[in-house]
């Protein structure tokens, strides 16, 4: 089945039923007006002379038309280009170039100086801007054409074809276009909402990006296969939209990567929130705190929510807790693996598999593995290997009962004095100190160990600033001493990526900066 067919599906059963809410813009979509607004906007697209296979890119915060554009392209076969809107003239030059761009839909707010320095940096023009008569014109187009083309097209397409590139977080290093194809990302959507329990009664909130997968695939795919309703709360992450729209939208499903949980969590003592709707939803995209976890299961109701884990090239969920695992399953791991996918756990050095409880390089393997690295055949021979295993670069370990718990990114890791560290053990231990809010470790080089150990924490509001004094105070004892940091500093916030993740790779530059 492509993207198109699973879509018209839906429709055709569930056309009645609300489908999409764009909260910020005050739209409402049902099934059958969505598809609608979609075949016109694919229509337009064909009459601009979108071939099958044309790279159609998005540069935009979440909206409507994000939604629009992904089915309409899907329908006609073009490839989607997921453009992270917050990236700048040259990060934006690089995707337009690497992925041979042939038309750029983007939001007005992002027609800036660094679009047209990007048009200097590299001549291209074709852009419609959403909100601009560039973007009515096509779909005026859209409405004039004849629908049997859409039909005809749609003949054409198969389900391995590749469908979508998506760039990833870029948290270590510069973004890699991972190439989709339809099987890959709506598999691994319907089967997200399967495990969710999705019907066309759930209203699920999606405060994370479109442009990233959690958004596009685990989001409106996992919903829309099964006629559930996608509430967009605003274009960018706003905790207070997001509670607001949980409620006036009688939401039963809420995402969010951890950061945005306890932002939420922070908001929950200050406003009057009703949250009484939530059930379920998804936590994912970085190592989920234990306690953050527990408290979204407390305090916002969602009883049932899952932990997802998984990586752009791999669709991209690889293993995810079920409802009926015990709580502490549920908080404490990423649970099993997904139907129909094989996940390993192997030495990073020799690529053999290693005994259970042993940790190592999680490798997945499946449908859900991508064709390849757009245009990057090397990088891609270095992912996948011969046997189609996808090498993750994470650390994991898996239980007797195929439980899978991260460690961490394996460039994460600090070797102090030839011991391993896995900077989440002790992360997890300070979450504990009744002061800290946030907390990140990373290592630093030092002459004697090789590494030593610095905590970054955002105190609680109120909180006296923690010094390296009381932090070692409350370690002792409880942390072998080599796990304890040498270092602590106080922040505000982490640096980031607009995914909401952390970039452990720009603290470590920060932290040369602060050490001298
Ligand atoms: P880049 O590959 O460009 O450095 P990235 O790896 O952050 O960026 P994504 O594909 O968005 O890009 O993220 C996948 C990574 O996120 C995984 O490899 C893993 O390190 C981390 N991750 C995802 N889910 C979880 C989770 N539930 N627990 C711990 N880590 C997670
Ligand atoms: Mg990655």
């Amino acid at each position: 089945e492509t993207i198109g067919q699973n879509f018209e599906r839906t429709v055709a059963r569930f056309g009645e039923r609300e489908a999409l809410v764009d909260v910020a813009a005050g739209r409402r979509w049902t099934y059958a007006q969505l598809d609608a607004a979609v075949n016109e906007v694919a229509l337009g697209l064909l009459a601009r002379g979108i071939a099958k296979g044309d790279r159609v890119g998005i540069w935009a915060p979440n909206c409507a038309e994000w939604v629009l554009v992904q089915y309409a392209t899907a329908k006609i076969g073009a490839i989607l280009v997921n453009v992270n809107p917050a990236y700048r003239a040259h990060e934006l030059a690089y995707v337009v170039r690497q992925s041979g761009m042939r038309l750029l839909v983007s939001a007005v707010a992002h027609k800036s100086s660094d679009y047209r320095a990007m048009i200097g940096e590299i001549g291209f023009a074709d852009a419609v801007f959403i909100g601009e008569p560039g973007w009515d014109e096509l779909v005026d187009s859209g409405r004039r054409a004849d629908p049997a083309l859409l039909a005809e097209r749609a003949a054409r397409l198969t389900f391995d074809d590749p469908i979508n590139i998506q760039y990833t977080s870029g948290t270590t290093g510069f973004p890699k276009g991972a190439t989709l194809s339809h099987h890959n990302i709506l598999n691994n959507g319907f089967f997200v909402g399967e495990l969710l329990g999705y019907t066309e009664a759930d209203r699920v909130c999606l405060p994370v990006p479109l442009y990233h997968c959690f958004g596009m695939v685990m989001g409106n795919l996992g919903a829309t296969s099964h006629g559930s309703c996608v509430v967009l709360p605003a274009p960018g992450f706003d905790p207070e939209a997001t509670l607001r729209a949980v409620q006036a939208e009688g939401c039963t499903s809420l995402y969010g990567v951890p950061t945005m949980f306890i932002a939420e969590l922070a908001l929950l003592g200050s406003g009057n929130f009703n949250l009484s709707t939530l059930r379920t939803g998804i936590m994912a995209g970085s190592p989920c705190p234990i306690e953050v976890m527990k408290r979204v299961v407390s305090e916002m109701n969602m009883t049932e929510v899952a932990i997802c884990y998984g990586m752009t090239e791999t669709s991209p969920v690889s293993t995810m807790t079920r409802r009926d695992d015990g709580l502490a399953r549920r908080t404490e791991t990423v649970g099993r693996v997904m139907p129909h996918i094989e996940v390993k756990v192997v030495d990073p050095e020799t690529r053999l598999a290693l005994p259970r409880g042993v940790p190592g390089e999680l490798c997945t393997r499946g449908y859900s593995v991508m064709l390849g690295y757009w245009a990057q055949p090397d990088a891609t021979a270095e992912a996948i290997d011969a046997a189609r295993w996808m090498h993750t670069g994470d650390l994991a370990t898996m239980d007797a009962d195929g439980y899978v718990t991260i460690v961490g990114r394996i460039k994460d890791m600090v070797i102090r004095g030839g011991e391993n560290i896995y900077p989440r053990e002790i992360e997890e231990f300070l979450y504990g100190h009744p002061d800290v809010a946030d907390v990140q470790v990373i290592g630093v080089p030092d002459e004697k160990y090789g590494e030593e150990l610095m905590a970054w924490i955002v105190m609680r509001p109120g909180a006296e600033p923690l010094t390296a004094e009381r932090v070692r105070e409350f370690c002792a004892g409880r942390l072998a001493h080599y796990k304890i940091p040498r270092y602590v500093h106080v922040v505000d916030a982490f640096p980031m990526t607009v995914t909401g993740k952390i970039r452990k790779v720009e603290m470590r530059e920060q932290a040369a900066g602060i050490l001298g």
